[in-house]
């Protein structure tokens, strides 16, 4: 089994309750308008990752959990599914990002949409709306799309998820990587990619 990857931070705190190893998932058919991600729609130029190798290296670094996001994660349900399951078996955490609403992914009754939303603590769902910036809560792109406590592995309550939005940037060789608050990453990658543009038609 595959997972198809675009990119992979081992150990951050902007992609979910403490300190995470995220996994942006490469393949998304939702294509919302504004985006942040469009060079992950397509599955090509994916880096394969074997899912339970992949969650014995989210364990070395010592994270509080894994968040999977992308891309699609439910496009690859039962790659990611084996990963979050594996993940949890170490004890660790999962939170996914999907464009799809809970009730639709159920409704399709697929054996792997079901074992990753089994496997899944924290599921933040629909797709991405620019016209409606999510203000407040942490981690989330607009204000259509709802966090669902899957397990009660995490508590409604705790005030980490309604801490003001961040902005985390690392460069990963010559590559920048812009992750947490969705809103100011589209702004930031939207410039970068206006520049590099000009760069290149200079
Ligand atoms: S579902 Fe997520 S990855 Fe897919 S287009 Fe929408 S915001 Fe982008």
């Amino acid at each position: 089994m595959t997972l198809h990857v675009a990119t992979i931070v081992e150990d951050t705190d902007a992609e979910g309750p403490g300190r995470r190893f995220a996994v942006w998932v490469k393949g998304c058919t939702i294509r919302c308008p504004g985006c942040c991600n469009p060079e992950m729609f397509e599955r090509a130029g994916a880096t394969p990752h074997e899912p339970e190798a992949l969650a014995r290296r989210a364990a070395r670094c010592g994270v509080e959990g894994v968040t999977v996001l992308g891309g699609e994660p439910f496009e690859q349900a039962p790659a990611v599914a084996r990963f979050a399951e594996e993940a949890r078996a170490r004890g660790l955490s999962v939170m996914v990002f999907s464009g799809y609403a809970l009730e639709a992914l159920r409704a399709r009754r697929d054996a792997g949409v079901d074992a990753l939303l089994a496997a899944t603590d924290l599921l933040v769902d629909g797709p991405y709306d620019a016209r409606a910036p999510e203000p407040r809560r942490r981690w989330i792109g607009s204000t259509n799309q709802r966090l669902h406590f899957l397990t009660d592995r995490y508590d409604p309550t705790d005030p980490c998820f309604e801490a003001s939005n961040e902005l985390e940037l690392r460069f990963d060789g010559h590559e920048l990587v812009v992750s947490g608050w969705p809103t100011a990453a589209r702004r930031v990658l939207a410039r970068a990619r206006a520049r590099a543009r000009g760069a290149s038609d200079e």
